[in-house]
């Protein structure tokens, strides 16, 4: 393994737990956030990890324990990267943010160190030219509650150097994850190349009055086998994320989109917000 200290910057929802699993597998880490206010928040999501670890994964009390003992937090970027061989970014997914904090990084990393963007709708090859190390490059993509949703999409862009992409493929492995290679840049991932547009196809079938829910959700799963059908799965995204995608094309211009917006937005007024508020399109 080439990497060993890691580096995590920004300690946010993705931030903490891609550093605590990391942690969690034997590595040293620093998380890096904007200020002293921000790193006690990032403490507090560190902690709160624990108790998921131990449920999900049987992990005991001196795991957890060790697993924090092993991260550091700081808020000045030089100390957070002075002996990082991997700094994983995940700062907000705003463009100017993510630009401006790779030009700061490129000042003061060491050369060797590897730079890898959990962006999950931006593309790396946006940011390659601000990191100042194109070669040395990529996106390692994890999803929400990484310790049990254990995928790593690792995604190169043209120049990304070949053994760098496989190194980073390896650290993936090492903490735990399932290493997902994808070898051109494609927006969305692998994931949600699939999952977005399956989605919409059900949420149009509903709009246009062809079949309910419920029964499109049975037709998928008794015809596929799979556990859940697409509203179901609607429901664990959120019914808010499906209302800003579903806006966003309605702005546009596209009336079906307009009405499903419409439908939603109901749905989000009478509390509807899927599994997080304990209904959606279905009861939890
Ligand atoms: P978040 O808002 O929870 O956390 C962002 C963190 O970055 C905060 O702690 C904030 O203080 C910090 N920050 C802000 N400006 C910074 C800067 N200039 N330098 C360093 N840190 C800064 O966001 P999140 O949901 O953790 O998302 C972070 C990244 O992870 C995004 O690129 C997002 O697309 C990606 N991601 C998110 C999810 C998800 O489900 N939330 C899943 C996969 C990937």
């Amino acid at each position: 393994m080439r990497f060993r200290n890691i580096t995590v910057a920004g300690g946010g929802v993705l931030g903490s737990q891609i550093a605590y699993q990391t942690a969690f597998h034997g590595f040293p880490v620093v998380i890096y956030d904007i200020s002293d206010e921000a790193l006690a928040k990032v403490r507090d999501r560190l902690e709160k990890l624990k108790p998921n670890y131990m449920r999900d994964l049987g992990a005991s009390q001196e795991q957890v324990d060790a697993a924090m003992d092993r991260i550091r937090l700081t808020a000045d970027l030089a100390d957070a990267v002075r002996e990082a061989d991997l700094v994983i970014e995940a700062v907000p997914e705003i463009p100017e943010v993510k630009r401006e904090f790779y030009e700061r990084l490129a000042k003061v990393a060491p050369p060797h160190t590897v730079f890898a963007t959990n962006s999950s709708t931006l593309l790396p090859s946006q940011f390659a030219e601000a990191t100042g190390r194109p070669e040395r490059f990529l996106a390692l993509h994890f999803a929400n509650a990484i310790w049990r949703h254990n995928t790593a999409e690792v995604m190169r862009h043209a120049g990304t150097d070949e053994q760098v992409f496989q190194d980073v493929i390896e650290f993936a492995r090492a903490i735990g994850m399932v290493p997902l290679p994808l070898r051109k840049e494609q927006p969305g991932y692998i994931l949600n190349s699939l999952l977005v547009p399956f989605l919409e196809a059900a949420q149009m079938l509903w709009i246009n009055e062809v079949a309910d829910p419920e029964t499109i959700d049975k037709t998928w799963m008794i015809a596929t086998g799979a556990k859940e059908g697409p509203f179901a799965i609607l429901d664990t995204v959120g019914i808010r994320t499906a209302y800003n995608i579903a806006s966003g094309k309605a702005k546009v211009g596209n009336e079906a989109y307009a009405k499903l917006a419409e439908k939603l937005k109901a749905m989000i007024d009478q509390g509807k917000l899927g599994r997080e508020s304990g209904e959606g399109f279905y009861r939890y």
